[in-house]
């Protein structure tokens, strides 16, 4: 069957492609392409790397005989025969995406395109001991390869993506806020012994959401974003001129303990006031919680009888949506806190897509209208004049498709050394 791939003009290329500085042969720039572009035919291959076609032609039959690649799909034009994309053999070998957050891990299984053919989630308490959170995740992956019946050694990558700052250099959580048994805890090292075959890369929650949207959402083709993750904390991915800004030392975007109220509430990081402790969805929470309790609002109390006294930033939103003025002007307090923050940043980096994602994404628009309210009141003219503020385009698996992501195209560079 004819697919319907859109034909990707030429002139969308910077040509010839940018090749990076290192030992990476003509093979592996075709895979990098492949990676960051999707499904190309021979000749715009060619044409973005000035390959002749005498030159291109022996680089992809030897792909497709290592079964890396494979031809299929035609581009839709109006002239002639239409020519044949190449693609990934989606065989080739599976990678595995985790995304962990403070109260619940979402694991995705995919083939070597990238496509998620399973997943599974469920809620656990990060505080607990990395060794049980870790034979957990280790537990839901085995189930996901044994009913998609797929060899355990099938799975080429691992990725991770951790609620905390990663130390780029040794790949280990450092500081992570409220989180003491992950202090330097070996991930890496626990996750190679239980799948020796597979590569195995550690990322902050946030940069790998935002590497997910740069991919496979939104963000694709947007050279400078921001990606702000607001869930049980508040973190920011950082993307700048196509790539994720780490840092020095892997600690970028930690916007959740910026400091908005001198006076505020003590943060779980030993500080007073961070917008996290004010902001976040489990501060949202605990100000529902509360009012509820106090009876501020008879729509969140009537919710509490049923939920144990606790409720969560999708009841406010529930009720939000309901017209519970308490519930609303929760939402819009909050909004405008992140919103006066992130006019900071937009100030500072200057970028042409905002993208708000992690367990917020779906608390409705109050939220988000007042985060765009406050940001274009607070930045310079220029700074917002072409930036666009959105929910994640991926939602609630932005995080396992930015690891998987992360994973496959990681893997290649490992594997290439
Ligand atoms: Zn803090």
């Amino acid at each position: 069957m004819k697919q319907n791939i859109k034909y990707r003009s030429k002139k969308l290329y910077t040509k010839p492609f940018n090749k990076q500085k290192g030992n990476c042969s003509d093979a592996d720039e075709i895979i990098k392409w492949l990676r960051k572009f999707g499904p190309t035919s021979r000749t715009d291959l060619a044409y973005a790397f000035d390959f002749s076609r005498a030159k291109i032609t022996p680089l992809v039959s030897d792909l497709i005989r290592r079964g890396i690649i494979r031809e299929g799909g035609n581009i839709d034009t109006n002239e002639g025969r239409p020519p044949r994309l190449i693609r990934f053999k989606e065989d080739f070998g599976y990678a595995i995406g985790v995304d962990l957050g403070a109260t619940s891990v979402d694991v995705g299984l995919a083939d070597f395109s990238g496509h998620i053919v399973a997943c599974f989630g469920e809620p656990l308490v990060l505080c607990s001991s990395p060794e049980i959170i870790l034979k957990r995740i280790c537990e839901i992956i085995n189930d996901l390869v044994e009913k998609e019946k797929i060899g355990k050694e099938c799975i080429i990558a691992i990725g991770l993506g951790v609620p905390g700052p990663v130390d780029f250099s040794t790949k280990l959580l450092v500081s992570p806020c409220g989180l003491p048994g992950w202090e330097v805890y070996p991930i890496q090292e626990y996750m190679k012994q239980q799948f020796p075959q597979a590569e195995i890369f550690i990322d902050n929650d946030a940069n790998i959401m935002a590497f997910g949207e740069l991919r496979a959402g939104i963000g694709k083709g947007v050279d400078n974003f921001i990606f702000l993750k607001v869930g049980t904390g508040i973190g920011a991915g950082i993307v700048c001129n196509g790539e994720i800004y780490q840092g020095s030392s892997g600690c970028s975007g930690d916007v959740g303990h910026i400091c908005v109220d001198k006076e505020g509430p003590v943060c779980v990081c030993g500080n007073r006031g961070c917008l996290q402790s004010l902001a976040s969805g489990k501060a949202i929470a605990e100000k529902a919680t509360h009012g509820a309790l106090e009876g501020q609002s008879p729509l969140l109390s009537e919710r509490i009888s049923s939920k144990e006294n606790k409720l969560t930033a999708e009841d406010v939103s529930v009720a939000a949506a309901a017209g519970d003025a308490f519930s609303n002007k929760l939402l819009q307090e909050s909004g405008e806190l992140i919103g006066e923050t992130l006019a900071g940043v937009v100030n500072v980096l200057n970028p042409s897509l905002l993208l708000i994602g992690g367990g917020v994404s779906n608390i409705g628009h109050q939220f988000l209208s007042s985060i765009r309210r406050a940001i274009l009141r607070r930045s310079h003219p220029l700074s917002t004049r072409d930036l666009r503020i959105e929910y994640s385009s991926l939602g609630m698996k932005a995080g396992i498709i930015g690891a998987v992501s992360l994973a496959l195209e990681l893997f290649q560079m490992e594997r290439r050394d």
